[in-house]
């Protein structure tokens, strides 16, 4: 052993194992050493120009933007070829920031009129911006403020001809600890050499989250406090799965999380051959695996994980990913694109759930206190009726070409899916007036508040069929914000009132024959999905990946054992007793997909 080797060993001995809790935000295991990513402090030159120089400054700005946009761009398809989820629509949102004509009028007035140098001009105007977003009470509206800063950032880079601010030779790979990250650096990373994420901030709806999933690496977020522990040289083991992370393991801990992703990839390479089967109980019970996607990209995974559909096309990413109102004829071209790629497989399109967390600007939605209780979804269409309808018709017209539903989302009273549906016959008869011909159309009502579900029976008679949004019931029913990091341990969709909820809208799907699918997170988790299946919902729907994995829960476990399950789940005093007794069933079913929960 050389003396090198005797450092690091000492080194390493020295090196505590530290264990910390974040919020799980892409599964999956990984354990390499930390590279800690800190955004460097851009040395910004401030000059008072000469009037005579004004102009040319205003070239410098023009050009410096020139090379951004070509940058992002460059980004964007690089984002493109390798995320499937299509989350290049993010850089969408930097270009839009970059062309937005009031900010770039704002950064005319600093230089001709304040005679500022660009780079000073250019990070005031962010800076400006920046501070307005982050007071708007809106989680979403206030991640729009690390797009302005990203984009003013890169700016002042091209400006002072600094060329990138990550490593671009990668030597080994790693994870990336870092406070926070904006989108165009998380993309910027090779992903052959990034492991893992380990985040200070985030929550599982920040720009890292859904990146991370698309390129299915495992993150871990809101640890508040990695970057402040993590040094050059630790080694960090993560699980994505459970949202913790381990700083310098020691041996146990290393062959815990080495065989943890040993048995992931073992039990994961044990279900491909599910892909064609069906999910069917070994005693008969058939239940139909569907498809929850944001974008079009995304049909790719529906056949990649056998799903017998889609359940549920979250619209609204359309307008996300785009950053303004998406019309009828684009609308229609995807869904019309999603029709064709289903080859005959069902297609539920949900209305625009917009509001909440799913905020846009210059959609006429303005700040409010409580966006989540306040103008969001079925209530922003129905108080736009021009953008209902223009949906609604595109909708239709994809009918034209397959089997196609309407869900609605956020339905709270039979009122609302009345209106709705006037405006469905409405769309559908100036549509036969223009001579389009449409076949008729189911229509769902998304039950994801306590008022709906405590009035199904009397919704069930106005529609024909439920798709339960757990994410939201759960977070309606215990008032706890699904996307606050601070009360994640209080988000339990087990929780005895939101099975009770449950079950009072499947028994009221069942007496008026309106089937009833379970569309939330819910349905991905094989324990909970079991504990669906035995509470008697007729088809799931979840993200495509945890497709196989449910499905072989489903034909490992009797209808009889799993109705014993909710039984069971339905007299528990607590979410943690109900888990429990899920864990004990797929222990006693499916012990080799345990590694997969
Ligand atoms: C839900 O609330 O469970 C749901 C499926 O809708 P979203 O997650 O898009 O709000
Ligand atoms: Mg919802």
């Amino acid at each position: 052993m050389n003396n090198s080797d005797d450092r690091e060993q000492v080194d390493a001995i020295w090196r505590k194992t530290t264990v910390l809790d974040g919020i799980g935000g892409s599964p999956g295991v990984a354990v390499a050493p930390v590279l800690i990513v800190r955004p460097p402090v851009l040395d910004v030159p401030e000059r008072r120009i000469a009037v005579s120089e004004t102009e040319t400054e205003w070239q410098r700005f023009e050009e410096a933007r020139a090379r951004t946009r070509q940058q992002l761009q460059q980004l964007r398809t690089r984002l493109d070829a390798r995320a499937r989820s299509g989350e290049a629509g993010i850089l969408d949102a930097h270009l839009m920031v970059l062309d937005d004509d009031v900010m770039s009028a704002r950064v005319r007035t600093e230089i001709v009129e304040n005679q500022h140098n660009a780079e000073r001009a250019v990070r005031d105007v962010a800076n400006h911006f920046v501070k307005q977003f982050l007071q708007l009470e809106d989680p979403y509206m206030k991640e729009r403020a690390d797009d302005i800063s990203d984009v003013g950032r890169r700016m002042i880079r091209n400006l002072l001809g600094i060329t990138d601010e990550l490593p671009e030779s990668w030597e080994t790979p790693c994870i990336i600890v870092a406070e926070n990250l904006t989108p165009s650096e998380t993309i910027a990373l090779p992903r052959e050499k990034v492991l893992g994420f380990a985040l200070d901030r985030g929550s599982t709806t920040s720009h890292a989250a859904l990146i991370a999933r698309a390129l299915e690496i495992p993150a871990v977020f809101g640890l508040r406090r990695i970057t402040s522990i993590a040094n050059p040289g630790d080694t960090l083991g993560i699980d994505g799965s459970r949202g913790m992370v381990i700083l310098n393991p020691g041996p146990r801990e290393l062959k815990r999380l080495n065989g943890i992703a040993a048995a992931r990839a073992d039990a994961q390479r044990g279900l491909e051959h599910l892909r064609n089967e069906p999910a069917v109980t070994p005693d008969g019970r058939r239940i139909p695996l569907y498809a929850n996607i944001e974008n079009i990209n995304e049909m790719s995974t529906v056949d990649a994980y056998g799903a017998e559909g889609v359940g549920l096309f979250r619209t609204e990413y359309l307008w996300l990913a785009s950053g303004c109102a998406v019309g009828e004829e684009q609308q229609t071209a995807v869904y019309a694109a999603a029709v064709r790629a289903l080859r005959g497989r069902p297609l539920v399109i949900r209305a625009f759930d917009l509001g909440g967390d799913k905020f846009l600007g210059n959609v006429g939605l303005s700040s409010e206190a409580n966006p989540f209780l306040g103008m969001r979804s079925i209530r922003y269409l129905l108080r736009h009726p021009e953008v209902f309808k223009a949906q609604l018709r595109a909708i239709l017209r994809a009918r034209a070409g397959g089997e196609v539903s309407v869900l609605l989302p956020m339905i709270s009273d039979v009122a609302e899916l009345r209106r709705s549906r006037e405006l469905l016959e409405d769309s559908l008869h100036d549509l036969t007036t223009e001579g389009i011909v449409c076949p008729p159309i189911k229509l769902g009502a998304m039950i994801e508040i306590p008022s709906a579900a405590l009035s199904a029976d009397l919704l069930a008679e106005e529609v024909d069929f439920f798709s339960i949004g757990t994410n939201d019931l759960t977070q309606y029913t215990l008032a706890v914000d699904r996307i606050n990091e601070h009360v994640a341990h209080l988000y339990q969709p087990a929780h005895p009132a939101v099975l009770r909820l449950i079950a009072f809208t499947i028994e009221a799907g069942r007496r008026h024959n309106r089937p009833v699918c379970v569309c939330g997170e819910m349905a991905s988790d094989p324990l909970t999905a079991l504990l669906l299946v035995g509470m008697g919902v007729d088809e799931l729907s979840m993200a495509p990946a945890s497709i196989p994995v449910v499905k072989d829960a489903i034909r490992k476990t009797t209808l009889e054992q799993a109705r014993a399950l909710a039984e069971e789940a339905l007299a528990s005093r607590s979410s943690a007793e109900t888990i429990k007794s899920c864990r004990e069933l797929l222990s006693q079913v499916a012990p080799e997909l345990l590694p997969l929960v």
